[in-house]
């Protein structure tokens, strides 16, 4: 079994394959683990229901391209070609559309832990997990109640939420700015620490159980009567008897070449680190007011943030991390120094804000496991879990009619 992509979604594939007793190789153009899965916010986000378009994003999507301080963003050498993606985006925002949508997520969703205990467990890497959950904060009651409906909509889908007042989370997190007047506390969810160095502890044990990493360069396919019998890449030519696509963003034009078009956009996010403080921030911090992220990690505190539309591998814009600092400062006062480092990673989204998982519907020897946006890191492990059930003919853990490659 060749699979294509050594990001965190390929990593847990390889993983769950070999756990199926397939011999496993790993084709990856770069280093494992060093693009989208490398500078993520590193959250388990199991109460990440809710999808990217939401009812009236109609109205508010144009007015946020043109203010230069929204963190929305769309490069318009890139218009042409992402349109097609916004009407399409426009279209799942229906309020049907949404309920389904969330309901398809957190059919994954609940088996976060599921997939990943076994690989975490199996390599060792617990000391990269910590289990002290996550607080969204708000700075007006406006923000607030901007968000009762995608609150409520979680809040229908099993997550277990405590609304607290500002004093009642600057309790918890001393940090936060006194503008904070509103939090919910999602104590169940987890993260990484490091996300890259989780991944790696993954990597090191898949070559541990006997895999082989190739490092190559995949652009095209053989094609036999019964599907790909050869990888054409910047190299050698690779034979292969079934293939995984889980090439992050730069799986779409490989799964057009395989006969399946995808919407799949780059929704780039930004990241900068600060160097370690002298306070700490226990949970994952989400400010819905400012659209950004900030977690302690093992190197130092992170802020996250933005979607930016723009060609994947488009020189990234800095100014733009410097907007994620700007607002982490305005979020967490007491945050000290410049940044150490500046990051920007293409997250694979599709309009429905759903990956795509499971059978070629052109080449039975092809599995797609791609497109998890902002949840890649989170649907990794059942990813995983599910084409592996696929590949050796089990029934799926989850229905993965929702995620069908041909459902565009
Ligand atoms: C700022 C930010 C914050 C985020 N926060 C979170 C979070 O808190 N929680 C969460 O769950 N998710 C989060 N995400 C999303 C998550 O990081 C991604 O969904 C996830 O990393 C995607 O993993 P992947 O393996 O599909 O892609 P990638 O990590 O991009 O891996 C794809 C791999 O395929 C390789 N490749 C590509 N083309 C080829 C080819 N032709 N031949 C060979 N190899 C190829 C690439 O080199 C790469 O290594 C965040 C993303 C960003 C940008």
């Amino acid at each position: 079994m060749t699979v294509i992509g050594a990001g965190i979604v390929g990593v847990c594939c390889a993983l769950h394959l070999q756990r199926e007793g397939f011999k496993v190789r790993l084709v990856e153009k770069g280093e494992p683990g060093m693009k989208t899965s490398f500078g993520n916010s590193g959250s388990f986000g199991t109460a990440s229901c809710v999808p990217f378009a939401l009812p009236g994003v109609l109205k508010k999507v144009p007015g946020m391209l043109l203010d230069s301080e929204s963190p929305l963003k769309l490069r318009w050498s890139h218009v042409p070609k992402a349109l097609p993606f916004f009407l399409r985006l426009v279209e799942a925002s229906r309020p049907s559309r949404v309920e389904a949508i969330a309901a398809a997520r957190n059919s994954l969703l609940v088996h976060t832990h599921a997939g990943y205990a076994p690989l975490i467990e199996g390599a060792d890497a617990a000391q990269w997990v910590d289990h002290n959950g996550l607080m969204m904060v708000f700075e007006s009651e406006a923000a607030f109640e901007g968000a009762a409906y995608a609150l409520d909509l979680r809040r229908r889908n099993g997550v277990h939420m405590d609304i607290l007042d500002g004093n009642e989370a600057r309790q918890m997190e001393p940090a936060l700015a006194r503008s904070v007047i509103k939090a919910v506390s999602l104590p169940d969810v987890s993260r990484t620490i490091d996300p890259f160095r989780l991944t790696s502890a993954l990597v090191q044990d898949f070559r541990r159980r006997g895999g082989e990493i190739v490092t190559a360069e995949v652009r095209g396919f053989a094609i036999g009567s019964e599907g790909p019998t050869k990888l054409l890449t910047d190299g050698a030519p690779i034979d292969v008897e079934q293939v995984v696509l889980a090439a992050g963003v730069w799986s779409r034009p490989l799964a057009r070449q395989l006969g399946t078009s995808v919407p799949l956009e780059a929704e780039r996010g930004y990241h900068v680190m600060f160097a370690p403080q002298d306070f700490g921030l226990k949970r994952a911090l989400v400010s819905a007011d400012r659209s950004v992220s900030l977690a302690h990690m093992h190197e130092g505190i992170r802020a996250t943030g933005v979607a930016e539309f723009a060609a994947p591998d488009a020189p990234a814009d800095m100014r733009i991390a410097d907007r994620v600092m700007r607002h982490a400062r305005a979020l967490v006062p007491g945050l000290r120094g410049e940044p150490v480092s500046r990051w920007m990673g293409p997250r694979p989204s599709h309009p429905d804000s759903k990956p795509v998982i499971g059978r070629s519907p052109r080449h039975r020897n092809v599995f797609f496991a791609f497109g998890h946006d902002h949840l890649g890191l989170t649907m990794a492990g059942i990813t995983g879990k599910l084409v592996a059930e696929l590949a050796t003919g089990q029934p799926t853990t989850v229905d993965l009619a929702p995620f069908r490659p041909d459902r565009f």
